[in-house]
């Protein structure tokens, strides 16, 4: 994965080996920048403690509502 310099540029971004302390890619090293990394969730990464933080949030929609309807009448 590029890194946020390299992604807004769309240049090759070569990361150095993940055992290296310095994860500063290449091209963020020619040029002496901090090199960042997206904060993007891997795929297969279980990531359901997110789903129910938003349902503790408030934010779905299918929320459930009282319904108010009128009663029925119905003669027999
Ligand atoms: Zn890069
Ligand atoms: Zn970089």
């Amino acid at each position: 994965m590029a890194c946020l310099f390299c992604r807004e540029r769309k240049i090759g971004c070569i990361r150095p080996a993940e055992d290296e302390p310095d994860q500063t890619c290449n091209q963020c090293l020619r040029r002496r920048r901090s090199c960042r990394y997206p904060t993007e969730s891997r795929r297969g990464h279980h990531a359901r403690d997110r789903m129910t933080a938003r349902k503790f949030l408030g934010l779905d929609d299918d929320a459930e509502t009282p319904a108010t309807e009128p009663p029925v009448a119905t003669a027999g």
